[in-house]
C-alpha cells in the first residue's frame, strides 16, 4: 500500500470517531447544552451508551439501529454522519498526506459537516461554533503552507462582508431575506480557513450548486421558489470542492 492510501485509511477511522463526536455537537448545540458532560445516553430510556456500543458506524449496525436498553431506533443519520466525516476526511489525507495541513482542513470539513446538518434539521445555525472555528482558523493559519494571518483574517472579513453585502441587497431590492445571517458566520469561518482568495471560490461553488438544486427543486415541484433552501451546506460543498481545486484556480487565475 502507498503512502496515499496509508494516509487515507487513517484519515477515515479519524474520521468515523470525529463524526460520533459531531452527531453529539448536532444534537446539542442547538439546544445549547454542553458537547462534554454528560456522556452520551439514549434520549428515550436514559441508559448510558457503553464504549463498545460506541463505535462509529460498527455499533449501529451490530445493534441493527436500536438501542441495545430500549429497542428504541436510532437514526441513521448518526452513522451517515461517521460513514461521510470517514469519507471526506480520507480524501483530504489522501491528498495532502500525514501532515498538518491535512489536520487543519480536516477541522474545517468536520465543522461544516455538522453546521450542515444543524441547517438542514433546525434550520438554524448556532453561532459560538462558527465564531470559535473563525478564530481558531486565525491561530493555526500561520502553521499551514498556503494560508498566511493576514490571510486568514481578510478571508474571514470579506467572507462575512460578502454575504453581508447580499443579505442586505436582498432586503433593499426585494424586500425580502434572501440568505441568513448564520450563512455570514459560516463564512467568516471558512474564509479565515481558506484565506481571502479562495473565498471568491467558495462563493462561486456554493452559488453553482444551489442554483442547480434550486433548478431541481422548481422542477420537481417539491418547493416553490418562495420558500428558502438553507445555504449552509452548499458553502459546506463550496469549501470542500476549494480545498481541493483552490490552488490550481488560483494559479490559472493568476497566469502561474
Ligand atoms: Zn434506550
Amino acid at each position: 500500500m502507498n503512502l496515499s492510501c496509508t494516509a487515507a485509511v487513517l484519515g477515515f477511522i479519524l474520521g468515523t470517531i470525529v463524526g460520533s463526536f459531531l452527531n453529539v455537537c448536532i444534537y446539542r448545540l442547538p439546544r445549547e447544552e454542553s458537547v462534554i458532560f454528560p456522556g452520551s445516553h439514549c434520549p428515550k430510556c436514559n441508559s448510558p451508551i457503553r464504549w463498545y456500543d460506541n463505535i462509529p458506524i460498527i455499533s449501529y449496525l451490530l445493534l441493527k439501529g436500536k438501542c441495545r436498553y430500549c429497542g428504541e431506533k436510532i437514526s441513521p443519520v448518526y452513522p451517515i454522519v461517521e460513514f461521510l466525516s470517514g469519507l471526506l476526511t480520507a480524501g483530504i489525507f489522501f491528498r495532502f498526506g500525514i501532515s498538518f495541513d491535512s489536520l487543519y482542513y480536516s477541522i474545517l470539513t468536520w465543522f461544516l459537516i455538522a453546521i450542515s446538518v444543524i441547517d438542514i434539521k433546525e434550520l438554524m445555525v448556532p453561532v459560538k461554533p462558527c465564531y470559535i472555528i473563525m478564530v481558531l482558523g486565525m491561530v493555526l493559519s500561520p502553521f499551514t503552507h498556503t494560508v498566511s494571518l493576514i490571510d486568514s483574517i481578510l478571508g474571514a472579513s470579506l467572507g462575512a462582508g460578502i454575504i453581508l453585502f447580499i443579505i442586505e441587497s436582498y432586503f433593499i431590492f426585494r424586500d425580502k431575506e434572501g440568505m441568513g445571517y448564520g450563512d455570514a458566520n459560516i463564512m467568516a469561518a471558512i474564509g479565515s480557513f481558506l484565506g481571502w482568495k479562495k473565498v471568491f471560490f467558495v462563493i462561486f461553488f456554493a452559488s453553482l450548486i444551489g442554483a442547480i438544486i434550486g433548478i431541481i427543486f422548481i422542477i420537481s415541484g417539491d418547493k416553490d421558489n418562495e420558500s428558502p433552501l438553507p445555504f449552509g451546506p452548499f458553502l459546506a460543498i463550496g469549501a470542500y470542492l476549494t480545498i481541493f481545486l483552490g490552488d490550481l484556480l488560483l494559479k490559472f487565475y493568476l497566469g502561474g
